[in-house]
């Protein structure tokens, strides 16, 4: 093996890998708690089996809306499916934005596994 070839290549692979890892963690990936990441929403017929992070799915037609479904932002991987129907309870409204937000009210709060309590405004999560 020629190691004046072999070198230079090896310490270019581990800059690249470095700065790979840089923008990681600059993007919150690593750690996804020291920034608050901005959740969309996306209008879906219904939930698919495995839902993308930082997405919260509104299900329904028009300005019906039935029921909304994410990722729970704790990191736990829980799904979250929430009832938009008024006739049952408990019952959220979600109000969508033209930026293709959403606002959830009242707030979300887990009653089993990691007992999350937060309010979804806007591409916000505020933890209570
Ligand atoms: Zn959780």
């Amino acid at each position: 093996m020629n190691w004046s070839v072999t070198l230079p290549i090896l310490s270019v692979l581990l800059v690249l890998l470095g700065a790979a890892v840089a923008l990681r963690v600059r993007s919150g990936v690593l750690w996804p708690w020291s920034k608050p990441r901005p959740f969309r929403s996306a209008r879906v017929e219904e939930f698919a089996d495995k839902l993308q992070k930082a997405i919260i799915f509104l299900a329904g037609e028009g300005e019906n809306l039935w029921a909304a479904a994410m990722i729970c932002p704790c990191g736990c991987g829980e799904v979250i499916e929430l009832n938009l129907l008024r006739q049952a309870r408990p019952c959220w409204s979600a109000v969508e934005h033209p930026d293709r937000t959403v606002t959830l009210t009242p707030s979300v709060w887990r009653q089993k596994g990691c007992r999350s309590h937060f309010i979804v405004r806007h591409r916000e999560i505020v933890w209570c």
